[in-house]
């Protein structure tokens, strides 16, 4: 298995792209933490999943936009395995408003949960990757980050921002730790089933796949940034994203 002996961290597992990344990688022999914010049940489903497959996981309950709850989470994982291999930043969340009525605690709010954790996060899992001179950090953007879309204009910003960051920090520790980004398209989670009926038809019309993706179309790629065959990338944007941007 490619991922056999590493340690993983997803953040925002219980749901959605990263319950299916947390399970492509125990799929691959990751051991790996679940972290989730308010569904425990839902977190300790992809964990019971994990271990009935044969596979090892631990649920790590965390705000990741918080600061002392992101150190109790690296501390409980680094008690229970000793060290992080493989990051992945994916907790997010979804508003939609026009920028000219935005409140700006929704402004705030978006870029503390889309961005300020993956700096939190980040920065306390980095030393000990920097200590073993080996280690994997993926940023899930999204192509919003990369086209813009109306009434999104915040989560853009703050999507944006990670590929900034991805290809800064792809710098900044080269070359022992690789840093990439995953720029997906619509996917069908509970975050696009929240979507206005309007936007999603706006979106469907622009996609050449004429079709939003599935989990399990994005998962493989961040085992592949996570993989010896992902040892090359570094500082890149992939996208799984039915074509709806073509860099
Ligand atoms: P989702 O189904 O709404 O799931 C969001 C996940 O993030 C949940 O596990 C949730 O945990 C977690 N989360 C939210 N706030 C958190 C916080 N403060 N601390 C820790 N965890 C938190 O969303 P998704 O569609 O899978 O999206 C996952 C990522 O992909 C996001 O970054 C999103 O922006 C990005 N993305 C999604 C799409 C798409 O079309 N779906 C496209 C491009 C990019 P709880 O349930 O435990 O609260």
């Amino acid at each position: 298995m490619r991922l056999d002996g590493k340690i993983a961290l997803v953040t925002g597992a219980s749901r959605g792209i990263g319950r299916g990344i947390a399970e492509a990688l125990a799929q691959e022999g990751a051991k790996v933490a679940v972290n989730y914010f308010g569904s425990p049940e839902a977190a300790n489903e992809v964990v019971e999943g994990i271990i009935a497959s044969g596979g090892d996981a631990l649920a790590v309950q965390a705000d990741v936009s918080d600061e002392q709850d992101v150190t109790r989470m690296i501390n409980q994982i680094l008690d229970r395995w000793g060290r992080i291999d493989v990051l992945v930043n994916n907790a997010g969340i979804l508003t939609q408003s026009h920028l000219a009525e935005m409140p700006t605690t929704m402004w705030d709010e978006m870029m503390r949960v889309n961005l300020r954790s993956a700096f939190l996060v980040t920065r306390a899992v980095l030393p000990g990757m920097l200590a073993r001179k080996q280690g994997r950090i993926i940023y899930v953007a999204s192509q919003l980050g990369l086209k813009g879309a109306p009434d999104l204009v915040h989560y853009s910003a703050a999507k944006a921002a990670l590929i900034g960051m991805t290809r800064a920090l792809a710098r900044e520790v080269a070359p022992h730790i690789q840093v990439n980004a995953i720029a997906p398209g619509p996917i069908e989670t509970d975050m696009v089933a929240g979507i206005t009926d309007d936007w999603k038809a706006m979106k469907m019309a622009e996609l050449p796949l004429a079709r939003f993706g599935q989990v399990r179309e994005v998962a493989p790629t961040a085992v592949f940034l996570a993989s010896d065959d992902g040892a090359y990338y570094t500082g890149q944007v992939l996208g799984p994203n039915g074509g709806d941007v073509m860099p």
